[in-house]
């Protein structure tokens, strides 16, 4: 299978009930990697993929910090150690600091509980040539917020009622956001880590029995798990909602680490390909000065 189909394949079709039964969480079906014999062999391969994965990333993100018109956000959403850090990480280790930042968004602030849930996401978005990473977003004003219902009275909103509706129009306030950031030159992609909750706990045991990841593990984690199915349901009505052709929302296999991560920069590095970028052309004019400017310099 080529990377165009499996990103084809990855992508949440807009406006189509989504149910994550059809979203295998285990999914190895990357050709160059399926018929490898042995674990020692996949690695290698593996390893092989993600060096060619991260050096294709670099080039892409040095034609957008260039041609300096285009910028990116990039949206994850996921269950609790699935592994939103490890991929911000591999996607980041091969790029230019200067060109790109991660912003977290953990339960707002009392400033921010001032103004509406979009406002502290406005304030993080990418400037034209960077690539900006969002480790949780506005997303969670429809996931935990929907989940725990009870976090609105905080939200100081208007008085109103909190049913289907008021969820609709929340899909709406976000779909608007991006269809203007998409109309002003940003790209918009959206990554669900998809993990299993057989995965999850395998990872929480991790967590508990080695030292080393100890401060990993929170409580509040394993009280989220016990909502697993509620989550689930949020989640599958965020992606029908919420994948639109403008901003897609692309389901992501994670539990497997290294898929995910591949998988999660591949499609970075397409989508910035395809926007068809180029190096910024000199006019005959300015060409005209630099010549001047190498005449002066060999001449001193
Ligand atoms: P890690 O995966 O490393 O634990 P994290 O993203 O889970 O990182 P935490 O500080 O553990 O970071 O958790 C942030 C918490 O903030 C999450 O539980 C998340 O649900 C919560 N949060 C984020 N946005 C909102 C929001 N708008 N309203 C309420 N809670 C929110
Ligand atoms: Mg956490």
């Amino acid at each position: 299978m080529d990377y165009d189909s499996i990103v084809k394949l990855l992508r949440v079709k807009p406006e189509k009930k989504v149910d994550l039964d059809d979203f295998d969480p285990d999914w190895g079906g990357i050709d160059e990697l399926a018929d490898a014999p042995e674990e020692e062999e996949l690695r290698d391969r593996a390893r092989a993929f993600m060096e060619k994965n991260r050096a294709d990333l670099a080039e892409a993100q040095e034609l957008l910090w260039a041609d300096d018109r285009r910028s990116v956000l990039v949206i994850l959403q996921a269950m609790d150690a699935a592994g939103k850090d490890g991929t911000i990480k591999h996607v980041m280790s091969g790029v230019n600091p200067t060109g790109c930042g991660v912003v977290s968004f953990k339960a707002p602030s009392a400033e921010e509980l001032d103004h509406t849930f979009l406002w502290r996401a406005m304030k993080a978005l990418p400037e034209r040539g960077k690539i900006v990473i969002f480790n949780r977003s506005y997303y969670e004003d429809v996931l935990v917020v929907r989940v725990h219902p009870e976090l609105l009275q905080k939200a100081k909103l208007p008085e109103g009622k909190r049913g289907k509706g008021f969820w609709r129009e929340r899909f709406e306030d976000i779909n608007n956001l991006e269809r203007h950031l998409v109309r002003n030159g940003t790209v918009v992609l959206k990554f669900f880590l998809n993990v299993s909750k057989a995965e999850q706990k395998k990872r929480f045991l991790e967590r508990l029995s080695d030292p080393e990841k100890h401060w990993k593990f929170s409580h509040a984690d394993l009280a989220e798990r016990a909502h697993w199915d509620d989550y689930r349901e949020a989640f599958e009505e965020m992606l029908e909602h919420t994948s639109t052709e403008h901003a897609p929302w692309f389901v992501i296999p994670a539990d497997r680490k290294w898929v995910m991560r591949t998988l999660v920069a591949g499609v970075l590095t397409r989508t910035i390909r395809d926007l068809g970028l180029e190096y910024p052309r000199l006019s005959d004019e300015e060409r005209a000065r630099l010549d001047d400017a190498r005449r002066t310099l060999a001449a001193e």
